[in-house]
């Protein structure tokens, strides 16, 4: 095998799908095994639906999922240009090479008299194909109609007999019986080529090895055999990864909740789970095991373990792998992707002094095991941090709206001012005295504490809770609440 040179070619005409970014991180990681190089090429040659804007969509989701190009819009590279846009000139003398060898011809066709092809075929009950009326049209009547003004398209003039063979390196010997294939357009009207006729262009001039892409393109991959063949290139390896459908068995979309991988981002999840997860999409090494680091991945990853079966998309399984990577993660190196998110919620200032820094780890030590996205810190934070409680109703009713509650509070208080030191040593032996004095569980000491600390009955361990929040909002958090509950109470009465 000669250098193995593989690309993922996007059309800019939407946001980078986890779809696509699956598709690159294949390619990505086959190119890292072969020691070969990762082509990114930009398909906008849609004028009327590409945008710069999706272009920095696609180069930002690809970065933050760490799939760095070797060739490709920012950098370059010795087969650039990288925007199908920038390389119609290519296009046109590859065209013309089909119209001298006799392999493509001017179509004048109109789209009435294409309609009324469609219609004939469709009342026969054949499918609805071309039937290459202009293949045959003399060099008179081809002047005629370009002084007449008409621009006319290019058709690709298809081998009808005989049958195309697809080697697919995931889905083995595909047959496709060229009879189905039409002379199919390879030039537009718009002056630009076609899909199926750029994407040969560029892979074969960008020496492109193998291309793994979506199984959507299975079928046009006869034709793309065609038109490598009329040129004289080499047909390189194939290889078609199967779809990714929601839990509803139908194609992944935006109707299935978020698809989009800077949305991932956003919404919390990091770039090793989204990785992992993208990678297990129709992929897997055994049965055993489910964690790959991006090392690991490029180590074991290989198409022939691909499935031919569609991969199902489930949400739950990110959410537990992510939770599991921020559950591994260096308490130093997930501080400094939690920091942002604090100081936007002003939590930290912008320059932290080192005291809260600190306290930023210790906290975030406390919530670490605890949450399965990014974006949760900020909602598990916020009483460590904000003077104003945000009560859940509910609990509150339920823990605080006791009568019990209010002495166990009354009690926990006055002795936690009392104190030496607000400290675990110190506060255990306060707890297990109220648990002995009102003959309850443990448990029943601490929620009413928690509620009232928190606003809320979920938090790590009661003692690092207080201990962070620190003994005079403590203190104070407990004394609203005693107020709370019993103005509840008089209200009540
Ligand atoms: N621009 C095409 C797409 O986004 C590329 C398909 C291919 O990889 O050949 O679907």
């Amino acid at each position: 095998m000669g250098q193995v040179r593989v690309r993922f070619a996007p059309s800019p005409t939407g946001y980078l799908h986890v779809g696509g970014a699956r598709t690159a991180l294949f390619n990505y990681l086959f190119a890292q095994q072969n020691k070969g190089k990762f082509v990114l090429r930009i398909e906008d040659t849609d004028l009327a639906r590409s945008t710069e804007q999706s272009v920095d969509g696609i180069l930002e989701g690809m970065t933050f999922l760490g799939l760095e190009w070797d060739e490709g819009p920012t950098q370059g590279g010795e087969h650039g240009p990288y925007f199908q846009s920038q390389r119609l000139d290519l296009y046109q003398q590859h065209a013309d090479q089909l119209v001298a060898s006799g392999r493509a011809y001017h179509c004048f066709c109109t789209p009435e008299e294409l309609d009324e092809m469609r219609k004939i075929a469709t009342s026969k009950k054949q499918d609805p194909k071309y039937d290459g009326r202009c293949r045959h049209l003399t060099e008179e009547k081809r002047q005629a109609h370009l002084q007449a003004g008409r621009k006319g398209i290019l058709r690709f003039k298809t081998h009808s007999d005989g049958a195309t063979v697809v080697n697919d390196l995931i889905r083995g010997k595909v047959t496709f019986e060229n009879k189905q294939l039409d002379d199919f357009v390879i030039w537009k009207s718009d002056g630009m080529p076609t899909y199926n006729f750029a994407v040969v262009v560029d892979d074969a001039l960008m020496q492109i090895s193998h291309i793994i892409r979506g199984e959507d393109h299975l079928s046009n991959t006869p034709k793309q055999i065609q038109i490598y063949k009329a040129l004289g290139f080499q047909v390189p390896e194939f290889a078609h990864i199967p779809m990714i459908l929601g839990p509803d068995k139908s194609r992944l979309s935006k109707r299935h909740g978020a698809t989009s991988v800077t949305q991932f981002r956003d919404e919390g999840y990091l770039r090793q789970a989204m990785v992992n997860y993208l990678a297990l999409l129709g992929w897997s090494y055994d049965d055993a095991q489910t964690l790959f680091t991006y090392d690991d991945l490029v180590e074991k990853f290989s198409l022939s373990k691909v499935s031919k079966n569609p991969a199902v998309f489930d949400i739950k399984k990110l959410q537990w792998m992510n939770g599991v990577y921020i559950r591994e993660m260096d308490l130093d190196h997930l501080y400094q992707i939690v920091l942002p998110l604090w100081q936007n919620a002003g939590f930290l200032a912008a320059d932290p002094k080192e005291s809260e820094v600190n306290r930023a780890k210790l906290i975030l030590g406390e919530l670490q095991s605890r949450g399965k996205l990014l974006t949760e810190f900020e909602e598990s934070a916020y009483y460590f941090y904000k003077d104003q409680l945000e009560y859940n109703e509910k609990v509150v009713r339920k823990v605080l709206y006791k009568e019990q509650a209010i002495e166990i509070l009354t009690l926990l208080l006055s002795q936690m001012l009392k104190v030496d030191d607000f400290t675990q040593t110190d506060l255990e032996p306060i707890f297990t005295e109220a648990q002995q004095k009102f003959e309850c569980k443990l448990g029943d000491i601490i929620q009413p504490i928690r509620v009232a600390v928190t606003g809320t009955n979920v938090s790590p361990g009661i003692y690092e809770v207080l201990m962070l929040i620190g003994r005079a909002k403590s203190c104070q958090r407990i004394k609203d609440a005693v107020e709370m509950a019993k103005a509840h109470f008089n209200e009540v009465k």
